[in-house]
């Protein structure tokens, strides 16, 4: 598990942050998507080779809401691309990181994911997250 896949943002206002970050990074959102289950809505920049995840909450119940509500805008999770997400799953439990949802969730952008408590990551919200085929 060593390949960043993305780097999650949370912003208060999605379609303000896509202008901003369309200036920032010279070019415009390739995916917007609602990921109702989650109550976020998001858009996904490609930089280089990693992208960039703006996401928005949807209500106000929602992780991005309440991250928000805590700490205010700014870096949310970084995302790791893996083969084998079930593998991974028991491979860090067994290491002592706390899973948050051991069974995949279909998160953005085709992926399944999980994040692992940043209780147990130093305070960084780690998620795994395997391309759907
Ligand atoms: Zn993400």
């Amino acid at each position: 598990m060593d390949k960043i896949e993305h780097i999650g943002i949370a912003v208060k206002n999605l379609e303000k942050s896509n202008q901003l970050f369309a200036s920032l990074l010279g070019t415009a959102p390739y995916k917007i998507e609602e990921v109702a289950l989650e109550g976020v809505k998001t858009s996904f920049f490609k930089t280089d080779s990693k992208k960039i995840e703006l996401l928005e909450a949807t209500n106000p119940e929602s992780a991005i809401a309440k991250f928000i509500t805590k700490k205010g805008e700014g870096i949310h999770h970084i995302a790791f691309a893996v083969d084998d997400i079930y593998s991974e799953i028991k491979r860090l439990q067994k290491e002592g990181f706390t899973v948050l949802n051991e069974v995949p969730k279909k998160g953005a952008d085709n992926k399944l994911v999980v994040f692992l408590h940043p209780k147990s990551t130093n305070g960084v919200l780690i998620e795994l997250c395997q391309e759907i085929n």
